[in-house]
C-alpha cells in the first residue's frame, strides 16, 4: 500500500466510524503522526491530502521543518515536551498536545507573552494512572485549568490521552469513556484561557473506537506511513 492509498483508507474508515457513532465526519480531524518519516514521505502524505502533521521529538521536528517538510500544512507537537526545549516549539507548533504539568504551562505562557503570541495547548491526561507515563491525573485537571487563568500566554484547547496498551479493543473502551466524560465535565465550567474544543485520542490501532467516544482529533502514524523503521535515520 502506498501512503496515498493509506490516507484514503484511513479517511474512509474514519467516515464510517463517524457514521456508526452518529457523528459527522467533518467534525473529526485527522493528524498524521510523522515521526521517523523523512521529508519525502511527509510530502507524499501532504500531496495525498494530509493537512496536519504531528511530531514527538523536538530536534527531529526542527530538522525536518528546516527542510520544508510541513510547508502548507499545520504542525502539532505530540510528544513529551521538556521545559528547556519549550522555546524551540512555541509558535512553531500550532498546537502542543502533551502538556503535562503546571510548571510547563507557566514556562510556555511566559515565553508566549514575551513573543506577543498565545500558544494553544492540550492537557495530557494520564488516564490509566500509569507510573511510566506523564500527564495530569483526571482529578488534577480542574486545578490545572484554574492555574491557567494566571497564564495569559496559553490557551487550553482541550485534552489528550494515550491509554495503556490493551490486549484487545474492548479493554480500551473504559479509558476512552473516562476521557469523554472528563472532557464534558471540564467543559461545563468556564475558565479564562481555556475552552474544551479538542479531544485528542485514538491512534492507528484504535482510532475508530476513539471516535465512538467523542474523539475529534485522531493521531495516526503507522496506519498512514506503514511500520516505522527504528534503525534508519530520520
Ligand atoms: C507515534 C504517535 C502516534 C501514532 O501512533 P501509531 O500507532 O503509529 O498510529 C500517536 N500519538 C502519539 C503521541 C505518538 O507519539
Amino acid at each position: 500500500m502506498t501512503i496515498s492509498e493509506n490516507v484514503s483508507l484511513v479517511k474512509e474508515k474514519l467516515a464510517l466510524a463517524a457514521a456508526r457513532a452518529g457523528r459527522s465526519p467533518s467534525e473529526i480531524t485527522l493528524l498524521a503522526a510523522s515521526k521517523m518519516n523523512d521529508v519525502a514521505r511527509i510530502r507524499e502524505a501532504f500531496d495525498a491530502g494530509i493537512t496536519i502533521f504531528g511530531e514527538n521529538r523536538v530536534q527531529e521536528m526542527l530538522e525536518k521543518n528546516a527542510l520544508g517538510a510541513y510547508a502548507g500544512a499545520s504542525l502539532h507537537f505530540i510528544g513529551h515536551l521538556q521545559k528547556n526545549k519549550a522555546k524551540q516549539v512555541i509558535g512553531l507548533a500550532r498546537l502542543i498536545h502533551g502538556v503535562d504539568s503546571v510548571a510547563l504551562l507557566q514556562v510556555l505562557s511566559r515565553l508566549a507573552v514575551s513573543r506577543g503570541i498565545v500558544q494553544d495547548v492540550l492537557l495530557e491526561v494520564n488516564i490509566g494512572l500509569e507510573a511510566s507515563k506523564s500527564g495530569f491525573t483526571p482529578a488534577e485537571i480542574p486545578s490545572a485549568l484554574d492555574a491557567c487563568e494566571d497564564f495569559p500566554g496559553v490557551q487550553v484547547r482541550g485534552l489528550m490521552a494515550i491509554p495503556p496498551v490493551c490486549r484487545n479493543s474492548d479493554e480500551i473502551r473504559p479509558y476512552f469513556a473516562q476521557m469523554q466524560q472528563l472532557f464534558i465535565d471540564n467543559g461545563e465550567k468556564k475558565y479564562d484561557n481555556s475552552s474544551m474544543d479538542f479531544l485528542s485520542m485514538g491512534m492507528s490501532g484504535d482510532y475508530e473506537i476513539a471516535v465512538e467516544y467523542g474523539s475529534n482529533l485522531v493521531r495516526v502514524g503507522s496506519g498512514i506511513f506503514g511500520p516505522r523503521n527504528y534503525t534508519a535515520k530520520p
